[in-house]
């Protein structure tokens, strides 16, 4: 119940990678045939990413996951565009691996617009177009929320930003092989991509790069990945995260219907039987298997280990922030008071979720918030 912080990876993927690591062991870059080989299978594995963004293979770079292509989309793209602006336009919401590199570029001499959001956890495309200047050179907006589930209206500010010229990234870690997200719908330069959060492996990832997009790499050496990612291919993981690819892309409607249904069943189950609850972020723009629970007079933290107590792995805000008593900066964004925030609870189904898991997990949730109310000392009586 916690596929928002990453998820298992499926049989086949499994499957492809004990093949690799046994047959297809060679450097990439070698010359001969166990290197060749190698890297037939890294371009085919691009090929197969590409066919799930709707891009071309040479689009796609690969690298060590969501954090580091989210690094080099904003690192990248700042330094390349230097000569012509030092602002950026981003959000309160992103995930850290936007937020602080964005924070590491203040100290350097850009200038960082933290676009806010509506209570629903939307960005509003007209606070967008106001907060452009001359001087911009790169808008970061993500395409859904980790934490609430938000889907933003990309599509609008893509527009917008080509109309500018100006680059523009989303972090699509959540929402691709989850919903649809093809580079010319959304109208991106980059695009981050993780290959854990949709049933591949951890330590991989790519970045999708539009042709003529002006960027540099972060990363320096051997000249990998066209010169945009230095480093040995992890050839077993990139075959891991094609594996991947190509399975979500196979049932994708069916799986949104599906969970979104799961995720509904359970969102009325809770909101009916336990009072004082409601659910942070859209009910209509929103991820499907995304469900954010807020409670009065529940630490979120308490329901997290008295639900992992009964075998179901919740999480309260983001599983970054799961060590530190802080509110989540997401929460706290769209307007909640922190004790608020510190009543909310994340269930993300995924994949191998069934009905009656979803059932058992209701059921949980409103004992376990039922017999913490009874001992909590804040509750109005
Ligand atoms: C998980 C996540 C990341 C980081 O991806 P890793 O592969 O774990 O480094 C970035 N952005 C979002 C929205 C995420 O959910």
């Amino acid at each position: 119940m916690d596929h928002a912080s990453t998820t298992p990876m499926a049989p086949e993927v499994i499957e492809a990678m004990a093949a690799a690591f046994v047959e297809i062991f060679g450097n990439a870059s070698s010359l001969h045939q166990p290197g060749l080989s190698a890297r037939a299978a890294l371009e085919e594995a691009r090929e197969r990413v590409a066919g799930l963004i709707g891009a071309e293979a040479g689009e796609v770079y690969f690298t060590s996951g969501g954090t580091e292509s989210d690094n080099l989309a904003i690192r990248g793209a700042a330094l390349a565009n230097r000569d012509r602006g030092r602002h950026i336009i981003t959000t309160t919401i992103e995930h850290p691996a936007v937020l602080e590199p964005c924070k590491a570029l203040e100290k350097e001499g850009f200038e960082v617009t933290y676009l806010p959001v509506t209570r629903e956890g939307l960005v509003e495309v007209e606070a967008l177009e106001a907060a452009i200047r001359e001087d911009t050179i790169l808008i970061s907006i993500m395409h859904a929320n980790n934490e609430i589930g938000t889907i933003q209206p990309i599509a609008e500010a893509g527009e917008i930003a080509r109309s500018r010229g100006i680059v523009f990234h989303t972090d699509a870690v959540q929402t691709v092989g989850k919903i649809p997200a093809k580079v010319d719908d959304l109208g991106v330069d980059l695009l981050s991509i993780s290959s854990h959060k949709l049933h591949g492996p951890k330590g991989v990832g790519a970045l999708y790069i539009r042709k003529k997009t002006p960027i540099e790499p972060i990363i320096f050496g051997g000249g990998h990945e066209r010169g945009m990612r230095s480093g040995t291919e992890n050839v077993p993981g990139i075959i891991g995260l094609a594996a991947a690819s190509e399975l979500a892309g196979r049932n994708l409607e069916e799986e949104m219907v599906r969970i979104s249904g799961m995720r509904d069943r359970l969102a009325d189950y809770v909101l009916e039987r336990v009072e004082d609850t409601w659910v942070n972020g859209s009910r209509t723009k929103r991820l499907p298997n995304n469900l954010n629970l807020g409670f009065s007079f529940i630490e979120g933290e308490a329901l997290l280990l008295r639900l992992d107590a009964k075998g179901i792995a919740v999480s309260t805000g983001s599983a970054c922030s799961s060590k530190k008593t802080v509110a989540s900066h997401v929460l706290t964004a769209i307007g909640l008071r922190p004790q608020e925030a510190h009543g909310s609870l994340r269930v993300t189904l995924g994949r191998e979720n069934t009905d009656e898991e979803v059932d058992r997990v209701g059921e949980a949730i409103v004992e376990v918030a039922e017999s913490l109310r009874a001992m909590s000392p804040f509750r109005r009586s």
